[in-house]
């Protein structure tokens, strides 16, 4: 290795990322020194992790700190860490090398309009001194034995150059050389008072000058009185990079069966793209004060990823392995009482808070869902939580529990309807009976959602049933539906639509059910239901929809004018493209047109027939 000055251009994402940061004016600069902080802090946690195990370590006495100097007459600002630090290749791969997919990420986020606060979220945190920096000198001695201590240079352009460097200790001293224009955070008040504002929970003494200015504080090893709403959110904004307060926070202090010391925080809303961005979700483990992990997918079943939050238990081994700690019954035991802390929180919040809940639901409900068909240990604990749109109400959730609350004495089963979005499903003709006798009809439409009936079974004794089941078992009908006249005999028409339709429908029949609507497509017994139908069609490309019975209705006009036109022998073609098209718009309503385009030459028959002069 050449120990002479070498200069080396920055990947290209990074470039362009610098020559943004540089140029623009930000509001917010003062974030920089959160980020050197937090990659201070990462790089002491990681020495603390190494200590464990490694006993071959430079200056294993140092203090583990973070020291910050500001001169105001030079203009210059240090942030010295004890930490990892960094060798000459380390140096060049996490400082402009390696590209980094978060520095679009950011840059789009900044064209999108956010601020360029949340930096750190992108995993770029450290150029964000560039807002401030006119030149930056990066001095690092890693903490191997064998390695030398090199010096980084750059002014935020092109390239950076390394130079054989000077320390003392190990660890990574940052020297900023301010801009003109940001003088202040040479000044120490101004330093103590970002450090408060942004870093008060930083677990290592941060020393601005010569005085301890952070709190340090361990809050989920508090007693859960004594932590303030104002400290909890300020630990979650931290901890996320999230700007919004989080929904719901749980702490959970116990020493039986194990011991955990634990705040884990439900976040407002999902679209801080962070889950879509990320795939480091997880909680932040601590055993015996180390950080062992930043994100732990081992300490929540994979339903409960949207949490996030901080997890401290002393009963995990620390003489082992990253891996072993992941195997370990200990960590298993932790998971459960974890989630059903979480998910009694949720509980909780339901019944205190409905308007909070539905906020909750909109956001995370999916993952709820997720839960009842992937973890059945948890499912006395879900099935409360779960919330519907249903026919009843639009636009207002209903749980499990409302629906059989309100059922009339004969009804036996709780009824559900499977399709695309809200829009569609209250158009849906499975609906007509149903909105007649006044029964509720739970909305299934994400999704997944397919998945759901199967899992659920029955609840209190209702068992689960599809609106769309050709063998539907109902309650007797009112008085007034039973003494209705009876239909016309529509056995030529269903004969004839039966011929034209051939191997596309498993029938063709008279329908009971139907009110305002001409036609459904049912699902016959025995048969593949429509919810699997559509969970399949998401996963398999060349999915073709099982066959359903089409059922017409014998009180709808639209059916009387066809059988009409039949039975006259009149315009063929007008009844074989109603007889087309009435089978399109019912798979179309049912979610399960493969081609909706072929539909037009139909439509365009019909009109032309319609709009037939005389
Ligand atoms: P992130 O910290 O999210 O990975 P950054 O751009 O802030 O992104 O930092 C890039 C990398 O540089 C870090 O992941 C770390 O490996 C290294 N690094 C930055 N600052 C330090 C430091 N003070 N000590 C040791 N390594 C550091």
């Amino acid at each position: 290795m050449s120990a002479t000055a070498e200069t080396h251009a920055f990947q290209t994402e990074i470039r362009k990322l610098l020559d943004i940061l540089v140029h623009s004016l930000y509001t917010d600069r003062e974030i920089f020194l959160r980020e050197l902080i937090s990659n201070a802090s990462d790089a002491l946690h990681r020495l603390q992790f190494e200590m464990l195990t490694n006993h071959a370590l430079r200056d294993a006495g140092a203090e583990l700190a973070i020291h910050i100097y500001g001169d105001p007459e030079a203009r210059t600002l240090t942030i010295a860490d004890t930490g990892i630090g960094m060798t000459r290749e380390e140096l060049i791969d996490h400082l402009g090398t390696i590209a980094r997919s978060g520095a679009e990420a950011f840059m789009r986020s900044l064209e999108a309009g956010q601020s360029a606060e949340q930096i750190g979220r992108f995993g770029v945190g450290f150029y964000s001194l560039f807002m401030v920096a006119a030149e930056v000198h990066v001095t690092s001695l890693s903490y191997r034995p064998e390695a030398t201590a090199w010096t980084w240079i750059s002014a935020g352009e092109d390239s950076y150059r390394l130079e054989p460097g000077e320390a003392t200790v190990r660890g990574t001293t940052i020297t900023i050389h301010l801009k003109e224009d940001a003088a202040e955070f040479a000044e120490r008040s101004r330093l103590i008072d970002i450090v408060h504002r942004h870093s008060d929970f930083v677990s290592f003494p941060i020393y601005v000058h010569d005085t301890v200015v952070n709190r340090q504080a361990a809050l989920w090893r508090q007693s859960p009185s004594t932590v303030s709403d104002e400290a909890a959110h300020e630990f979650y904004k931290q901890l996320t990079y999230d700007i919004a307060d989080p929904l719901l926070r749980v702490q959970v202090n116990t020493d039986a069966p194990v011991q955990i010391r634990a705040l884990l925080f439900i976040p407002a809303t999902l679209d801080r793209g962070l889950l879509g961005l990320r795939q480091d979700f997880g909680l932040r483990l601590y055993s015996h004060k180390v950080r062992i992990q930043d994100h732990n997918k081992d300490l929540l079943p994979n339903y409960l990823r949207f949490v996030e939050g901080v997890v401290d238990s002393d009963d995990l081994d620390l003489n082992v392995s990253r891996e072993r700690v992941q195997a370990s019954p200990i960590l298993s035991r932790i998971k459960r009482v974890l989630s059903h802390r979480l998910l009694d929180a949720l509980r909780d919040l339901a019944k205190k808070d409905e308007e909070a809940y539905a906020r909750f639901w909109v956001a995370f409900g999916a993952f709820i869902k997720e839960g009842v068909v992937s973890e059945l240990g948890d499912r006395e604990r879900l099935l409360p939580l779960l919330r519907f749109h249903t026919s009843r109400s639009p636009g207002h959730l209903r749980s499990l529990a409302a629906y059989i609350g309100d059922v009339a004495l004969d009804q036996k089963r709780i009824y559900y309807l499977i399709g695309e979005d809200l829009e569609s499903v209250a158009r849906s003709p499975h609906l007509d009976y149903f909105r007649r006798q006044n029964l509720e009809v739970l909305y299934l439409v994400d999704p997944l959602d397919g998945l759901l009936p199967s899992a659920l079974g029955e609840y209190e004794g209702f068992a689960l049933q599809n609106v769309d089941d050709a063998g539907l078992d109902l309650p007797a009908p009112s008085a007034a539906d039973a003494e209705e006249a009876p239909p016309p005999d529509l056995a030529p028409l269903i004969a004839r639509m039966q011929a034209q339709l051939g191997e596309r429908v498993a029938g063709v029949q008279a329908a009971r059910l139907l009110v305002d609507s001409p036609a459904r497509l049912v699902t016959p017994a025995g048969a593949w239901g429509s919810e699997m139908a559509r969970v399949r069609r998401l996963f398999e490309q060349d999915f073709t929809a099982p066959k359903k019975i089409l059922e017409i209705n014998p009180r709808h006009p639209l059916i009387q004018n066809l059988h009409a036109l039949l039975a006259a022998g009149q315009r063929e073609e007008v009844v074989s493209a109603a007889i087309e098209q009435l089978h399109a718009n019912a798979l179309l309503l049912e979610g399960l047109h493969p081609h909706p385009a072929a539909m037009v030459a139909q439509i365009e028959t019909l009109m032309q027939a319609a709009t037939r002069e005389g």
